[in-house]
């Protein structure tokens, strides 16, 4: 079946009538994905993409089964909340036997800033604390209140930070304060938080809790060093906090073997937040706290939270997990990218470190090995050379030089090889032109345009990059400038 609008068309439309800081995946050469199936995306003109980022379609796009039981409860029921179903008691049952005992009470939402929103609520609910701790660089959602948690928008929009919200170091042992040869890093990033704590209480603060993702995933895939996470708790308790782990990103397997990263981390948690994964893309979210917690909040209601069909989906996508053992295969799958990619780091100078666990890993871009000076513009180059070669990925992290591999739970060894090798490929070419470019032109903005582009633009010269006569001939790669002008301009047709 045809698409309703070209390219263009759909292009233009966008730029009309959606919200302009609602920003495109790719912005500089937007894709037009017209269908998926389990790990790959096709655009509208036919081209398969390897999805490394979708990690919504945690099962994998359109699985038979989960859109089977949508599709089913659908036509049978759909409701907003109020009423007895037995599919929402069933999920809830079901999510709650995951967890260790005394996480036993759900709230369902619709997104991963509803739910944050929510364990904020509970958490002062219970505490009668008002400060909460996070961690620099993290996001936690768009909301009014999680936009001043989320230190790196403060960062991005220069908010100042409030009185209540307190900002403790990344725990990153590549580029962080402490690193790697640090006799105990996790021991000195914890000391961070005793001493945020204690200068909070001295200033008559008092903490309501500490929400961090166990596993820092967009802030460039931190994995906190051993004991970080287990004597922060220990503190924020001892000061009469709660702890709340952000799963939303890393919830439901993602790190492989264990079905939540806070296992992985010799931690457990007053709330847990899920969402993302747990619809695989129907929107739907959960809160799991204590019955003691719980009951401190004296009113909750949300329309549609657990409606029947999102319950549905949700229950497939457990029997899914399950059936087709994703996390023993995220562990090993996880285990080929991260080897892969070590294998291949010593030929790049570019290629700061490679971390992760399970299918989350991430790639640090970087100007070269000694300096670890992040390379945003080459990382960024690397994602458009990357999807040149019909791989997706995304760069995250406080200076954009993260690649971030976060694909469905169906991705493959093969996968993971093919990746692998698009990234040696696009980066040797990258590291040549780099020099190439280092050594004929001055102007610092022409040396990631030109590796961009691959050869020299006329920067005023006006064609037409969008033709939906031959979009075989659509460019992949735009220059620099037209990523400028793309955020102010219409598309004139
Ligand atoms: N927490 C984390 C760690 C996230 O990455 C996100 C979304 N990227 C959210 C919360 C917010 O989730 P949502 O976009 O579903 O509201």
């Amino acid at each position: 079946k045809p698409d309703t609008h070209t390219f263009k068309e759909t292009l233009k439309m966008r730029r009309n009538y959606v919200g302009r800081s609602c920003k495109l995946h790719y912005e500089v050469s937007p894709l037009k994905i017209v269908r998926a199936s389990r790990q790959y995306m096709y655009d509208d003109c036919g081209n398969e993409f390897l999805d490394c980022i979708n990690n919504i379609s945690h099962v994998g796009h359109c699985h038979p089964h989960v859109m089977g039981a949508g599709q089913e409860q659908m036509s049978k029921l759909t409701t907003s909340y109020g009423f007895l179903t037995d599919i929402q008691v069933e999920y809830a049952k079901r999510i709650v036997e995951l967890l260790p005992e005394h996480l036993c009470v759900c709230y369902f939402l619709n997104s991963g800033s509803e739910a944050n929103d929510l364990a904020l609520r509970l958490a002062r609910a219970y505490t009668k604390n008002h400060d909460i701790m996070v961690v620099e660089n993290a996001y936690h959602g768009n909301t009014e209140n999680l936009i001043k948690i989320s230190p790196s928008r403060l960062k991005k929009h220069n908010l100042p930070k409030e009185d209540w919200v307190h900002i403790v170091p990344v725990p990153d042992t590549y580029r962080g304060k402490y690193r790697e040869d640090s006799v105990s890093p996790g021991h000195l990033y914890a000391q961070e938080v005793k001493i945020a704590i204690h200068k909070a209480i001295d200033n008559g603060r008092s903490i309501a809790a500490f929400m961090s993702e166990p596993l820092m995933s967009l802030c460039g895939v931190v994995v906190p060093p051993p004991n970080f996470h287990r004597l922060a708790y220990r503190y924020v308790r001892e000061a009469g906090g709660i702890c709340i782990a952000d799963e939303v990103q890393t919830g439901l397997g993602r790190c492989g073997e264990t079905y939540w990263a806070f296992e992985t981390q010799d931690i457990v948690p007053d709330i847990i937040t899920l969402g993302k994964p747990l619809g695989n893309g129907h929107p739907m979210a959960v809160v799991v706290t204590s019955k003691e917690i719980s009951d401190s909040l004296t009113e909750f209601s949300s329309t549609f939270g657990g409606n029947p069909v999102a319950c549905a989906m949700g229950m497939a996508v457990l029997d899914v997990i399950k059936n087709e053992q994703l996390l023993s295969s995220a562990k090993s799958v996880g285990k080929c990218l991260i080897q892969g990619l070590e294998a291949i780091l010593p030929n790049h100078r570019m290629m700061g470190n490679v971390r992760g666990m399970g299918m989350i890993v991430g790639l640090e871009i970087v100007e070269d090995k000694e300096s670890r000076k992040p390379n945003s513009d080459a990382a960024e180059i690397l994602v458009y050379k990357l999807k040149e070669r019909y791989i997706m990925t995304s760069n995250e992290g406080p200076d954009k030089n993260v690649i971030i591999f976060l694909p469905p739970m169906c991705f493959t060894c093969d996968n993971a090889r093919t990746a692998v090798q698009a990234v040696d490929t696009a980066l040797s070419e990258l590291e040549e032109s780099a020099s190439q470019a280092n050594k004929d032109v001055d102007d610092s903005i022409q040396v990631p345009l030109s590796i961009l582009t691959g050869q020299k633009h006329k920067l005023d010269s006006d064609d037409d990059d969008y033709d939906d006569e031959s979009p075989s001939k659509r460019p992949l790669l735009l220059r620099k400038k037209r990523r400028v002008d793309f955020c102010k301009e219409e598309i004139i047709m």
